[in-house]
């Protein structure tokens, strides 16, 4: 490279940098939802794009229970009820709202066949370790020894596993929430 075109690079970085870093950026709202709340679901995301100042986006996560009998943890019906709901207000107001709810995302979340039953399949407890505030292991995910894998609705998860089959949908929405 020349000097040149090493000195416009240069330019180009730092102004992309000073770009990112003066503009006001707005934030994400990660509603975690127990299957009780289900319902008020679509209202939420009414409320929240219409009142949220500077909204960026919606990520949509379960939650994740300790055995299947818990209160909260999802049945088959509630997953798809919630993809549902997801795809019904992405119609509504754009995919570009849910970034790390693409299509591909939400079929690994909530699709049966797609279940995960212990941390092995796990491609996020596989590659992240979560740690307690002493650096300590808090166990195989940041959910503990205690949550059973066939219950998470994490989104994290999903969203993983989505990236690893180069869903462009999903990595698109990935760069987005990150540099958009
Ligand atoms: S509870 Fe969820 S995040 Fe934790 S290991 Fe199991 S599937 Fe992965």
């Amino acid at each position: 490279m020349t000097l040149v075109k090493k000195t416009r690079f240069c330019k180009f970085i730092r102004d992309r940098l000073c770009f990112l870093a003066n503009r006001q950026r707005g934030a994400y709202v990660h509603l975690t939802l127990p299957p009780s709340s289900i319902p008020l679901f679509s209202e939420t995301v009414d409320w929240v794009v219409r009142d949220l100042k500077k909204l960026r986006g919606i990520i949509v996560s379960g939650t994740t229970a300790e055995s299947l009998q818990d209160s909260f943890a999802y049945t088959t019906c509630d997953r798809q009820k919630l993809k549902e709901l997801i795809t019904l207000k992405a119609d509504e107001y754009g995919w570009q709202l849910f970034p790390l709810n693409q299509p591909k995302v939400n079929q690994f979340l909530f699709d049966p066949k797609h279940a995960i039953r212990e941390p092995g399949a796990c491609s996020l407890a596989k590659r992240v370790k979560s740690l307690d505030f002493q650096g300590k292991s808090v166990g195989k995910c940041i959910f503990r020894d205690s949550a059973d894998c066939s219950t998470c609705a994490c989104n994290l998860t999903a969203l993983t596993r989505s990236v690893r089959q180069v869903d462009w949908a999903t990595i698109k929405g990935l760069i987005t929430s990150f540099y958009g």
